[in-house]
């Protein structure tokens, strides 16, 4: 028997917000009791209010945090035991599916059948991958000989600040909470001030699954009240970071400018594509390039926003490129079969049409979109758009626009391709498309870029790491190696007479 699909409007309407921060495992009000409105991309109405968290609500998230930390109510618990919250934790998100991806399809616009299948399991396959590593990893004792023993062990820091962007809410929090809580540490988050909803949610459900009180706290706010408040904390051992380059640079200052805290940075994006002539699949080609272009609205770090194409075949690889766009119209997001739902917010909107705007003054060819999208739905829609005819020093080229928008740059051989994919600022992914075994090696290698794809886009594992180089950031989510940046390395020397 089929399930009948949910009435996601009428769920929508019986949505109720409680917007307070979560500190010491209690819901309380901002210190200052002052709010801000958490503003629905779907339509642009007001779905609740939020605590607008500040430096005082800060200190005392920080100071609780601490005293979990200290008191080793969570630390000192045997590995296999917190394995087994963490995991109820994770069974807990996937229980509550249902709410925490409509809580976050109405918070930030992507569509409800990409929140149910992708941010909620694979923020729980998140925390449930942890919980799963922490009692399987063991220290080392080093060779040193006959008189002595050195031990060499990882433990956790301490308090663990995390500040998280609007585009993968959950999921981002998850990457940094996974490894920082299965090691032992506190965490204060600062979600978004354009997401708040599932962090919250989360940091509630933590709790009932039986995480200590004081270990996941969370304060909502605006970056430069209550995140600037977190990365400036005396008491802060290290923060994990995901969001724009430009406030990735404020990170490495705040920590300048306190206690030297471990800054890791996950930071913006402008990925390269290349489709060689001698690729053996270009309709596959074109799908996967529009499929990960489009995903999430565009507002991935990682979409492959500059699509390279070799001349020879560019005419016909763009037109399979346009041929996919109206598979993409924006719908309605609570529409269970919609692609792209809505863009964060008014302000991001206006961004991204901005840039749309300079595509076509700087002599770009705009061959699909271009255009807002869904204008009477009240929301923040933008079509499917497509350049071609672009050259890799245009603004639309250069830039992250975060936003549906592709740029289609003609190349003619492959050191041409490599020199111009790998002239950005940016290196978070890459992908090098080509039925030729010896250039799709050569061309990885080649690039400059935390991830390179080789006949794909987006293949995703919780086993692999994810991050950038050059200015997309230093730190690497995922995969064991993340563990290693919420954890100090200590050696312990004994001395054994002979
Ligand atoms: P953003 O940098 O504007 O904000 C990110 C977070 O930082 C938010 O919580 C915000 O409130 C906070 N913040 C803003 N100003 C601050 C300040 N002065 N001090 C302290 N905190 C501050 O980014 P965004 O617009 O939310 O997200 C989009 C960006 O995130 C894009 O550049 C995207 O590429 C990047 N991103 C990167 C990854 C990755 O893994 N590399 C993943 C997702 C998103």
């Amino acid at each position: 028997m089929n399930t009948p699909t949910p009435d996601w409007h009428a769920r929508a309407a019986a949505v109720s917000i409680d917007g307070r921060c979560l500190i010491n495992g209690r819901r309380v009000a901002s210190t200052n009791s002052q709010t801000f409105d958490c503003i629905s991309p779907l339509n642009g109405k007001v779905l609740g209010q939020i605590a607008r968290g500040q430096l005082a609500d800060i200190d005392l998230a920080v100071a609780a945090a601490r005293r979990a930390f200290n008191a080793r109510t969570w630390a000192g618990q045997a590995p296999s035991a917190r394995k087994k919250i963490l995991q109820a934790f994770a069974e807990k998100m996937l229980a509550h599916c249902d709410e925490l991806a409509l809580l976050e399809t109405l918070d930030m616009g992507k569509p409800i059948k990409n929140s149910l299948a992708a941010d909620v399991p694979g923020s729980a396959n998140c925390i449930a991958w942890y919980g799963e590593a922490i009692d399987k990893v063991y220290g080392e004792i080093a060779p040193t000989g006959d008189n002595a023993l050195a031990l060499i062990d990882r433990e956790p820091m301490g308090v663990i600040g995390v500040i998280v962007p609007w585009n993968y809410p959950m999921l981002m929090a998850a990457w940094k909470l996974g490894p920082a809580l299965a090691t032992g540490n506190s965490v204060v988050l600062k979600p978004s001030e354009k997401s708040p909803l599932t962090a919250l949610r989360l940091a509630e459900l933590a709790l009932e699954a039986g995480l200590p009180e004081g270990v996941f706290n969370v304060v909502p706010g605006f970056g430069h009240e209550a995140g600037e408040a977190l990365a400036l904390h005396m008491d802060v051992d290290a923060i994990g970071f995901t969001g724009s380059t430009r406030v990735g640079r404020k990170m490495l200052e705040y920590a300048g400018r306190s206690n030297l805290k471990r800054v890791y940075n996950e930071l913006g994006g402008k990925s390269a594509n290349l489709i060689f002539a001698d690729c053996d699949d270009l309709q596959r080609a074109a799908e996967t390039a529009a499929g990960s272009m489009f995903y999430n609205q565009g507002e991935s770090c990682n979409a492959p926003s500059r699509l390279f194409v070799q001349e020879s075949i560019a005419d016909e690889f763009v037109a399979r490129i346009v041929a996919q766009t109206p598979g993409y119209a924006a719908g309605d997001p609570l529409d269970a079969n919609t692609e792209l739902g809505a863009l964060v917010d008014v302000g991001q909107m206006n961004v991204v049409l901005g840039y749309i705007e300079a595509g076509k003054n700087e002599g770009a060819k705009c061959v699909a979109g271009g255009v807002q999208a869904r204008p009477e739905s009240g929301g923040f829609f933008v079509a499917p758009t497509v350049f071609d005819g672009c050259s890799n020093d245009m603004k639309i080229t250069r830039e992250e626009i975060f936003g549906p928008v592709l740029s289609i740059i003609r190349f003619k051989d492959e050191a041409d391709a490599i020199a111009m994919a790998n002239d950005s600022p940016y290196g978070l992914n890459a992908a090098v498309w080509s039925g030729n075994l010896s250039r799709a090696h050569r061309v990885a290698r080649a690039l400059r870029a935390g991830t390179v794809h080789v006949n794909s886009y987006d293949e995703d594992d919780i086993t692999v790491p994810f991050g950038g180089y050059k200015q997309s950031g230093n730190g690497r989510d995922k995969s064991l190696h993340a563990m290693e940046k919420y954890t100090e390395l200590k050696t312990t020397w004994i001395r054994i007479d002979q």
